[in-house]
């Protein structure tokens, strides 16, 4: 594994991180959950993330991760660990499990807390920006969560590049600087091409992108068809059958030629098409299997392009 500097800060991050969101629920198999987590950390991925939503059920993924934890990281490994988790998305009900008030923000993170067992997460992140709630109160929270000690860094996601801006000057105020912003961006998704990574950059923000295979489009495994195994066809997944076009698997099919001539898996173009810019920290991948998890680990053996190649690249996307 190799680690990028998030930001200008002093964490590093692997180029490869673990996101939690599905796989890790309770109506997921525990064992293979747990046998994912351990074969990442053995493979160098010293970074997994984590919401107090993930499940299902919400909360859940939370309840396993601090299982696998203590089954099997105890003690110093803590040390050797990022843990992160956020609040943002609907929790619970009434007016106080949602979006970005304090009151939202440090009581979930107390609830995530003790889900996992855990003493502090090492980034609390605002998931989303509230429109109704002032900035201010919101980043106040991720300060408290950091001052009180419940968290290390204050991250935040989904912000578009003003709320961002706003976002990181107003925690520089506070003294807690913005460590880093969790973005969707993949081959499929380049918003934040558009302005986003340029505030990041002057800023001095990390970046990690989230869902960098697009749940899955990016890999082989809708090349012939939507297969039973996949996430498009899990009851509890968040790709819809919809989003696997015959436009997108004509793309997908060109993808892969390329990624062939290149010695690469469709999975591992795309990951390492991400990483050839130093602007991303890492990429955040899920997986469903070791096997997958493995696969894309070996992106890391070829993140260099060709300019024949990112044409031919831009070319299929357009
Ligand atoms: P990916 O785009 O990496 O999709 C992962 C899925 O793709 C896997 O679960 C698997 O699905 C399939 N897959 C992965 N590798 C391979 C492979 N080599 N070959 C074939 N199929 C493969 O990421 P996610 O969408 O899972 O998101 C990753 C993380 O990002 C989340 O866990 C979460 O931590 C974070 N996230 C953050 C959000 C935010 O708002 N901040 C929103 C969404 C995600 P299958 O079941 O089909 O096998």
């Amino acid at each position: 594994m190799k680690y990028n500097r998030c930001g200008k800060s002093g964490l590093l991050l692997p180029q490869i991180s673990l996101g939690l969101w599905h796989n890790f629920g309770s109506v997921d198999s525990f064992e293979n959950a747990e046998s994912i987590a351990k074969a990442a950390f053995d493979k160098g991925i010293t970074h997994f993330d984590l919401a107090n939503n993930y499940g299902p059920v919400p909360g859940s993924a939370e309840e396993n991760f601090g299982k696998i934890l203590w089954h099997n990281f105890q003690g110093n490994l803590r040390d050797e660990i990022v843990i992160t988790t956020k609040a943002g998305y609907t929790m619970w009900n009434g007016p106080y499990g949602d979006w970005g008030s304090r009151k939202y923000l440090l009581s979930s993170l107390d609830q995530s807390l003790k889900r996992m067992n855990l003493e502090y997460v090492d980034i609390f992140y605002s998931h989303r920006p509230d429109p109704e709630t002032p900035m201010e109160e919101t980043m106040m929270a991720l300060d408290h969560a950091v001052r009180s000690g419940k968290a290390l860094y204050a991250g935040i996601s989904n912000y578009n590049p003003e709320q961002t801006r706003q976002a990181t000057e107003i925690l520089k105020q506070l003294g807690t600087p913005c460590l880093i912003h969790q973005v969707k961006y993949s081959m499929f998704v380049r918003a934040p091409e558009q302005g986003l990574l340029d505030v990041l950059e002057e800023k001095g923000v990390g970046c990690i992108a989230f869902s960098p295979l697009a749940q899955g489009l990016l890999t082989d495994k809708y090349l012939k068809g939507i297969p039973e195994n996949s996430r498009a066809h899990n009851p509890n997944g968040h790709l819809r059958i919809d989003e696997v076009s015959e436009e997108r698997i004509q793309k997908i099919i060109k993808l892969n030629e390329i990624a062939q001539q290149r010695n690469q898996s469709l999975a591992q173009m795309a990951l390492a098409w991400l990483l050839k810019d130093n602007r991303v920290t890492s990429v955040l991948i899920g997986a469903s299997s070791v096997g997958q998890l493995n696969n894309n680990i070996d992106s890391l053996k070829n993140l260099e392009f060709s300019a024949d190649e990112l044409t031919a690249i831009e070319t299929i996307l357009k």
